[in-house]
């Protein structure tokens, strides 16, 4: 009877163990969490303020990922280091391209597909399918919160879509060029209707020759250019140039997805609205 009773208690702790997930980027955390809920144990291995274009896990972050089903990872490109990080991972391990299913949105001028998905919630909606359906197949326990976790998580991305596409609607047509340092906002202009026009590549590798720099002041003097986007984290000197040149003013966006400042995807992308209608509206 004992024996009986231990054993259906043994098997009822386990069944309410959450499932272990260690993550590659704060808002696939973030998601990660509003899914799983109290069902779910995230792992943050990106550092806080650290560059999402720079960075590799150290040992130390890895060892803390140990006994994680899942880690998570934005895709696209963004880790060069996975094929690695999968042969250091327990055979237990698997590695979810979170932003896989969303569809490609090429770099203007470039062969170059943007990496940069996280910038709409129109795909952090689809990609959170993406996600559910791996943690539903890691811990079929949990299915039904994590349905439902995923609900509200896709109503929530519903409500920024409509919010953004209002307030964009009040950019005048001629005003619709989006000026970045680097190329991590085409996913988010070819949702809302702008035009991308990025200076330094994907990565920020361009730093920019001076034959380059008078070519691009040529093509921005014949456009409607109000302003140029630097970052939160990186506002590199040449952008600042370029906008005294044009007589424009800078401002930073979050592009990375990183901003400690205001953490949580909908303060982020809030904030990244507010800045383009600030500069870019009437
Ligand atoms: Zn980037």
């Amino acid at each position: 009877m004992l024996c009986m009773l231990l054993l259906t208690l043994g098997i009822a702790m386990l069944q309410a163990a959450p499932l272990k997930v260690a993550s590659l980027h704060p808002l696939l955390s973030e998601m990660a969490r509003s899914i799983g809920g109290e069902q779910v144990e995230v792992i943050d291995l990106f550092p806080a303020n650290g560059d999402l274009h720079a960075f590799t896990p150290t040992g130390k972050a890895l060892a803390s990922a140990a006994g994680a089903r899942l880690v998570l990872a934005c895709g696209k490109g963004v880790e060069p280091y996975l094929a690695d990080l999968k042969d250091s991972l327990s055979a237990d391990s698997q590695i979810v391209e979170v932003g896989a299913d969303v569809p490609n949105v090429r770099v203007p001028g470039t062969p170059y597909a943007d990496p940069h998905w996280w910038n709409t919630p129109i795909n952090m909606k689809r990609a959170s399918r993406t996600l559910l359906t791996a943690m539903v197949e890691a811990a079929p326990e949990h299915t039904e919160q994590f349905n439902a976790g995923r609900a509200d998580y896709a109503a929530r991305m519903d409500n920024l879509t409509r919010t953004a596409r209002l307030k964009l609607s009040r950019i005048p047509r001629d005003s619709r060029y989006l000026v970045t340092g680097h190329a991590a906002m085409c996913h988010f202009c070819a949702a809302f209707n702008l035009k991308p026009v990025s200076i330094q590549g994907v990565a920020r590798e361009s730093q920019g020759d001076p034959a380059t720099l008078a070519a691009l002041l040529a093509d921005l003097r014949s456009k409607n250019v109000r302003c140029i986007f630097t970052e939160v984290n990186a506002a590199p000197r040449m952008l600042q140039v370029i906008a005294d040149q044009l007589g424009v003013p800078t401002a930073p966006l979050v592009m990375d997805g990183i901003y400690p400042a205001a953490p949580g995807y909908e303060a982020m992308f809030n904030y990244n609205i507010d800045i383009i209608c600030k500069h870019l509206g009437k």
